[in-house]
């Protein structure tokens, strides 16, 4: 499982692909795969240092 950001709304959510529109916002967007690979943020789901980048 993927966690991902929208980069229009800061919406995350996990999937494991990038639906094509944004459940929250509705629009289409690209969504960064914020997911938390480092021990650093343990009981984190994502990364809060991953923001989309604009
Ligand atoms: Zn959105």
């Amino acid at each position: 499982m993927v966690s991902w950001l929208c980069d229009k709304c800061g919406y995350t959510f996990k999937a494991d692909a990038p639906p094509e529109v944004c459940p929250s916002c509705k629009s289409d967007c690209s969504f960064v795969d914020n997911t938390c690979y480092t021990p650093d943020c343990a009981g984190e789901p994502f990364d809060p240092q991953i923001k989309g980048e604009k």
